[in-house]
């Protein structure tokens, strides 16, 4: 049982104003695995305030002495990482493979990538006369899901204390011990008291809180949609910057080649990676309609080839992450159903043998773009496959949607793939499988505004003074 009832403000591991504490759910067996204390408002005002005193020295340090504090964070976090993925595997239910394995990676990778960014960042260059100086925006705060805990913690708060920025993380309440965990190796490095600050609790309490205080200079949010935007709402009042990282239904397209069977059982198998539950999945996935039997075939075999179990045995996927995903997920197959889409693989209810625990079938649709279950996030192991006739199709496809925030691309012909990116209009485009840390990441239309990951995640973090003359 993990009880994690303090927060960490003003270097100090501390009661909540008000004492109010929340059950933890274990996803994998429905079972009460811990609790965490709820905060108040109160808590905020002296989290904020502590933020706003650590800005007026923290905000001026040197490169050298943030790095030495990165650094030394790392040595922490590489001593606790196995942790950091037990943590994330109990709390949103990744295979313990996963939750040790890529979660905990992406972690650590933004923590390199924000060392290696500082140590080349030029903080004031000359143009003309004018000294263009990049300045900490000041107090930021963090507002994040659970479905990638350790990546979307630490790819906000390392950039801002990379850039001199101080800050009060909110994590997800269904997934709040990996951030506990990160706090302790914030705080074992040695931290300066105030820059770092974490209160657990509500979205509607703590987040709003956030998002209206006058004293936070920024609000850095990734969620869902429907929270983003209200976020925006209360923040409108004190006219801070608002960094969106939203949801999509991004589009996987695979090119007309020898290896479309392959291409497609890999894009299959990957969208069903961490049950699904990734902004950027690919989760429409779009052949040549001229092989459609072929596709299908691919995509039945790789969808009923994903395991489906316990998160600490041998399986490629665990469960959702609450019972309320399990049931909206149960819907949009529901729904997929009612409108005709063809299924292919999974389907409604458990899988065999898994009657405790959110678990769902990997699933997969032969629908068409107008489909409910094609236009909406869905945010569990459920693709739907759309036939397209020639390239100029799958880009109309992939561009009609709301969102736009990842987007891939399969093919022997990278050029050809790179040419179909450029029609894009998503954040990303991966071809291949490609991965970098310095890619910027985030989304164009309903996915958002900001920008995350390497350099450009510094921006969020940065206000821009000219000094001429
Ligand atoms: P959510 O919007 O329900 O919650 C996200 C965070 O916002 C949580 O910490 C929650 O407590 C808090 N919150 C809730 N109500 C709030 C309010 N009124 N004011 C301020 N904060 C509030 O999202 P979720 O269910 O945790 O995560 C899933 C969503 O996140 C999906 O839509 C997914 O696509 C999106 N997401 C986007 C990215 C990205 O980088 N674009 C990455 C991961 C997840």
């Amino acid at each position: 049982m993990r009880d994690y009832l303090k927060f960490y403000i003003d270097g100090k591991w501390v009661d909540p104003a008000t004492p109010k504490t929340a059950e933890v759910i274990n996803p994998a067996n429905e079972q009460v695995s811990g609790h965490i204390s709820l905060g108040s408002p109160a808590d905020v005002d002296t989290a904020v305030a502590a933020a706003r005193r650590a800005f007026a020295s923290w905000g001026e340090t040197s490169v050298k002495e943030r790095l030495d504090l990165l650094e030394a964070i790392q040595a922490e976090y590489l001593r606790r990482e196995r942790e950091l993925g037990e943590a994330v595997t109990e709390e949103m239910g990744a295979p313990i493979s996963l939750g040790c394995g890529f979660h905990t990676l992406l972690g650590k990778g933004h923590l390199q990538t924000a060392i290696e960014v500082l140590r080349e960042f030029k903080f004031e260059e000359q143009r003309g006369v004018t000294i263009i100086r990049k300045e900490p925006i000041g107090v930021c705060g963090m507002i994040t899901p659970w479905n990638w805990p350790m990546n979307q913690t630490c790819v906000k708060i390392f950039p801002a204390l990379a850039t001199g920025c101080t800050m009060i993380l909110k994590p997800p309440q269904l997934a709040p011990y990996s951030a506990q965990i990160l706090a302790e190796i914030i705080d074992a490095a040695g931290t300066p008291a105030g820059v770092f600050n974490m209160i657990q609790g509500q979205g509607s309490v703590i987040g709003t809180a956030l998002s209206r205080h006058p004293d936070v200079d920024m609000i850095s949010f990734t969620g869902s949609e429907t929270v983003g935007i209200q976020i925006q709402k209360d923040a409108a009042e004190t006219v801070k910057r608002v960094g969106l990282e939203l949801g999509g239904k991004s589009a996987w397209i695979v090119l007309d080649d020898p290896a479309m069977a392959e291409n497609v059982a890999a894009a299959t198998a990957g969208m069903m990676g961490n049950s699904g539950q990734t902004c950027s999945a690919g989760s429409r996935l779009l052949v040549p309609s001229a092989r459609l039997n072929e596709a299908i075939e691919s995509a039945r075999a790789a969808a009923e080839g994903v395991s489906v179990g316990d998160p600490n045995g041998n399986f490629a996927m665990g469960p959702v992450v609450s019972k309320s995903q399990y049931e909206s997920i149960q819907d949009y197959i529901q729904k997929g159903l009612d409108e005709g889409a063809q299924l292919i693989a999974g389907g409604l209810g458990k899988p065999e043998g898994l009657d405790k625990g959110y678990y769902v079938k990997p699933t997969v649709f032969l629908g068409n773009n107008q489909m409910v279950i094609a236009r909406e996030e869905i945010f569990g192991p459920v693709l739907v496959m759309i036939g397209y006739d020639g390239v100029d199709d799958a880009v109309e496809i992939a561009n009609d949607s709301p969102f736009g925030l990842g987007g891939y691309v399969s093919g022997s012909d990278v050029e050809a793939a790179r040419d179909i990116a450029r029609r894009m209009r998503t954040g990303a485009i991966w071809i291949n499988g490609g991965f970098d840390f310095h890619a910027p990441f985030g989304g164009y239309k309903h996915s958002g505004n900001g920008r995350e990951w390497g350099e450009h995640g510094f921006a969020e973090y940065l206000e821009i003074k000219a000094i001429v003359g």
